[in-house]
């Protein structure tokens, strides 16, 4: 959970587009502090896991989609956790029966400038058709009761 407040480190600048891949390219990029702000998220992955599955207080309600964020699985550093996004996203319905890519311009950006090689991308986009599959068999790779989900009172 990334209670509001919780100090994070992300890099600078837009955290997508064009301009986010050149960053990515050039190296020119630098990770600075950052306070997770309201509501919080509450971040579901395994160990292994090539993506998480993020959830938002009052999704069910709102009709806020099961955000599935690709990305290489965490990976423990000092006093947390390390990823790097793939930029390609899945966005899927609260009630699992809808689902769409999300960011996918931005991921054949990522191709066309060779941030990610063809065999790359094919991996990553694999690793969202298994979630689809998965999803589309009524058996998420992570647990729908989530949905409904309040953080504590702090
Ligand atoms: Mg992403």
């Amino acid at each position: 959970m990334l209670a509001p407040g919780t100090l994070t480190r992300y890099p600078s600048g837009p955290q997508h587009g064009e301009h986010t891949v050149r960053q990515w390219i050039a190296g020119e990029w630098e990770l600075h502090d950052r306070q997770w702000g309201p509501p919080g998220k509450l971040r579901l992955t395994r160990p292994g896991d090539a993506f998480e599955v993020w959830a938002t207080p009052g999704m069910h309600e709102d009709g806020t989609p099961w955000y599935v964020n690709l990305q290489d699985p965490l990976r423990r550093v000092g006093v947390g956790f390390t990823t790097i996004d793939h930029l390609l996203d899945l966005l899927v319905s609260p009630d699992l029966h809808t689902w769409e890519w999300k960011d996918e311009a931005e991921f054949e950006f990522a191709q066309e400038t060779g941030l990610f090689s063809t065999s790359r991308a094919a991996q990553i986009r694999a690793v969202g058709l298994e979630i689809v599959t998965a999803v589309e068999a009524g058996q998420p790779p992570w647990d729908p009761s989530w949905a409904t989900w309040t953080p504590p009172e702090s």
